[in-house]
């Protein structure tokens, strides 16, 4: 049985806990004591010599086509081959713990957006590093500060998703497609021109099914009252909410095919979706509003805009048998996967 003493120190009473209090005051040298700090110094020992050994492939990828990308922490523009940049994007944009055929569909994903054009912040770059733009990036001592122990084992499989999957891309009309994916699309994806202004016939809403597991499949945000009302109001001040009639005020009219509200009346206008998941942090505009006598709480399933590939769904079909092909082909509608030239 466990208690905690006036003093806060927790303790164990039972027939162990007088042997336990001796350990404690330190009247007798404790062994376990010694064998921990022998682990941590091992520990930071193995740390330090995987910061300075070379990288588990050395230099696989150091041949092939290159192509410039932003560095966008260093603010350097870098000259790097294809392959190099896709197992960095991959080691920061999907789980390692992933299946390898998840994995082979993420680098296959973010080798198309490398090749597919040019970075739209910074226009010499094929891609930048940041997420919000182009796509994550990981470098090799980031990779090493992350993974730890796991380094080598986690880098050789990351590594041979990029080799099994090497010069593969998405086309559409023999072209490279744009790329977007997103974490989970929580049961069903999204028509890209309900969340992006242009249609494009390969980015369509597919159903999702599997993506429970994924640790932000529901979520839930909660502000105050007056935190909603004000926060609406700032946005936009024709919505005039107030505290008596917010239950009234408020109503999500329209939702698309996969759940996403795309119209809610606030007050006397109307606003989106997309725009009341940015204002207040949502993990995805698939959400449901209620009110309690203090609190506006918003309840969303799925992670990320919805659109193209949703990465738990890959892992889903990953873990049900699907390879790379069947994976990409799923979530992009009538592609082709191709070799890049
Ligand atoms: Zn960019």
């Amino acid at each position: 049985m466990r208690y905690t003493t006036r003093c806060g120190r927790r303790i164990n009473k039972h027939k162990h806990s007088r042997k336990t209090t001796r350990t404690i005051r330190g009247r007798k040298p404790d062994p376990s004591a010694a064998i921990v700090s022998a682990r941590r110094w091992l520990r930071l020992i193995l740390i330090m010599l995987l910061a300075v050994l070379p990288g588990v492939a050395g230099e696989r990828f150091e041949t092939g086509q290159r192509i410039m990308v932003y560095d966008t922490k260093a603010e350097a523009l870098i000259s790097m081959p294809l392959e190099r940049y896709v197992e960095r994007a991959l080691a920061a944009e999907m789980p390692t713990s992933y299946g390898l055929e998840a994995l082979k569909a993420q680098a296959v994903a973010a080798r198309t957006r490398a090749v597919a054009g040019h970075c739209a912040r910074y226009p010499e770059a094929n891609v930048c590093t940041d997420s919000a733009c182009c796509q994550a990036y990981l470098d090799d001592a980031g990779q090493r500060v992350k993974w730890g122990l796991s380094y080598p084992l986690l880098r050789a499989k990351l590594e041979r998703a990029v080799v099994d999957s090497a010069g593969k891309i998405i086309t559409y009309d023999g072209k490279p497609i744009l790329v977007l994916y997103h974490a989970i699309s929580g049961g069903r994806t999204e028509d890209v021109e309900l969340v992006f202004s242009e249609p494009l016939p390969y980015l369509r809403g597919v159903d999702s099914p599997g993506e429970e597991f994924g640790s932000k499949y529901k979520g839930r945000v909660s502000v105050t009252r007056e935190e909603f009302i004000k926060t609406i109001n700032d946005a936009l001040p024709e919505a005039a909410l107030n505290v008596v009639e917010l239950e009234s005020q408020t109503e999500i009219l329209r939702r698309s095919e996969s759940g996403r509200a795309l119209d809610i009346r606030v007050g006397g206008v109307n606003m989106d979706g997309r725009r009341m998941r940015g204002l207040f942090g949502l993990n995805s505009a698939n959400f449901t509003i209620t009110f309690t006598t203090k609190d506006a709480v918003f309840d969303t399933i799925g992670y990320g805009h919805g659109v193209g590939m949703s990465q738990v769904g890959a892992e889903a079909m990953a873990r049900g048998g699907a390879d790379y092909p069947n994976i990409l082909t799923h979530y992009y509608t009538g592609v082709s996967i191709a070799d890049y030239p």
